[in-house]
């Protein structure tokens, strides 16, 4: 027979999605594939319930229905400062995921070089070279995980498309500031670079950090592709309700690859996230009071047992050195960490572009009870050495 495709042949699964089949296989608490144990505000679960039988249940219209873009692009002007107009700049995606997928299928054509910050989040390489896309990497370096912009003048300078920026950063929980982000934005504009955000975690952040939103700079609204998503702001990861802000310009693009990929997200879901999308900047304050709790919680925990790690300055990821028990392998090591400790984190090594093999990232968007369980499994890691 003909082979398959070689875009397909030569992609590995993601290795975050495998933590949480090896999870369920062994029964460990879950703390790699990040998605929260505890409910989405009630307001939401109660709208989902009277959608159940008044309906929507067909298609929306493709860009996503009128008044779930109108609900987003008024929650979005208010956080962006930017008026987005909910016809010519919003499309809602199934999940962040598509909304990346299709802003990169409407910036780049194959052979186009893309470049992400190394550690990056996964999806990014893989869905670069479903393109046919070339990744390019410039590195993160802690203890700030500041990049050279020398080094990523370079990469700009030998010809690069688009690049994919995290902010706040899956897996490292690095905040970009001002200052970095108009390093990036200056570099784009003398280049003639897009940049396609990832801003899923954009309201789960640390005082004293904050996030400035790409698009706002100056001379950025007309290059940035704001991709982002409703899982994590809204506790609704399964529901699969992400989006894209982008200019007319680019959007009109997204919304060709989006019409064909997807067709519409799921309607019942649009209209029931609408009571969140509704809600009042009192509601941000207290999602960010409670992540603060649960990084607090967890990160203590950590520390007391010995581990080392950089603290998270948003999202809900933490990069814990496991060199000493890992021996050099770390995907060995969360396999064991899963099916004898009991916990399941994530291998480090999935995330670099380098060769690391010392770290483990492990989430905290969980109960008290889940993360004190955890971390009393955790303490028995010694048995590991
Ligand atoms: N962003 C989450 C993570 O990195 C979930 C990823 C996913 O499976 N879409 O774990």
């Amino acid at each position: 027979m003909k082979p398959l495709s070689n875009r397909t042949e030569h992609l590995s699964d993601s290795c975050i999605r495998r933590m949480t089949r090896i999870a369920m296989e062994c029964g460990a608490i879950n703390l790699s594939q990040g998605f929260p144990d505890f409910d989405p505000p009630k307001a939401i679960m109660d709208r989902l319930a009277e959608v159940a039988s008044a309906g929507p249940h067909q298609y929306t219209p493709t860009w996503g229905a009128q008044n779930y873009r109108a609900a987003l692009a008024g929650k979005l002007s208010r956080f962006m400062g930017l008026p987005i107009d909910p016809d010519e700049n919003v499309l809602a995606t199934v999940g962040s995921t598509e909304a990346m997928m299709a802003a990169l299928m409407a910036v780049t054509d194959p052979g186009d070089r893309v470049a992400v910050f190394s550690p990056f989040f996964e999806n990014y390489e893989a869905q670069s070279l479903l393109l046919g896309c070339e990744p390019v990497y410039v590195p993160l370096v802690p203890p700030e995980n500041s990049f050279d912009p020398n080094e990523l003048e370079d990469v700009f300078r030998q010809g690069c498309k688009a690049m994919i920026v995290c902010n706040p950063s899956n897996p490292n929980g690095k905040v970009f500031s001002r200052e970095e982000l108009q390093c990036i934005a200056g570099l784009a504009i003398r280049y003639d670079v897009y940049i396609i955000m990832d801003e899923v975690y954009e309201h789960i952040i640390y005082a004293p950090y904050v996030h400035t939103y790409m698009a706002s700079l100056p001379g950025m609204w007309e290059r940035t592709i704001s991709c982002s998503s409703l899982s994590k702001t809204y506790s609704v990861t399964g529901w699969r309700l992400g989006y894209i802000v982008a200019c007319k310009r680019i959007l009109d693009n997204c919304k060709k690859t989006h019409d064909f990929l997807t067709v519409c997200a799921p309607s019942p879901l649009q209209e029931a996230v609408i009571a969140g999308l509704e809600m009042p900047d009192s509601y941000y304050k207290e999602l960010q009071a409670h992540y603060t709790h649960m990084k607090e919680l967890f990160c203590g925990g950590l520390r007391q047992i010995g581990f080392d790690f950089i603290e998270p300055q948003g999202s809900y990821f933490v990069l814990v050195d496991i060199a000493k028990y890992a021996g050099g392998d770390d995907v060995a090591f969360c396999e064991r960490l899963a099916r004898e400790i009991g916990v399941a984190a994530v291998p480090g090594s999935t995330f670099y572009k380098e060769d690391v093999r010392h770290l483990a990232r492990f989430h905290y968007a969980k109960k008290d009870e889940t993360l004190l369980a955890a971390l009393d499994r955790l303490s028995d890691i010694h048995k590991l050495l």
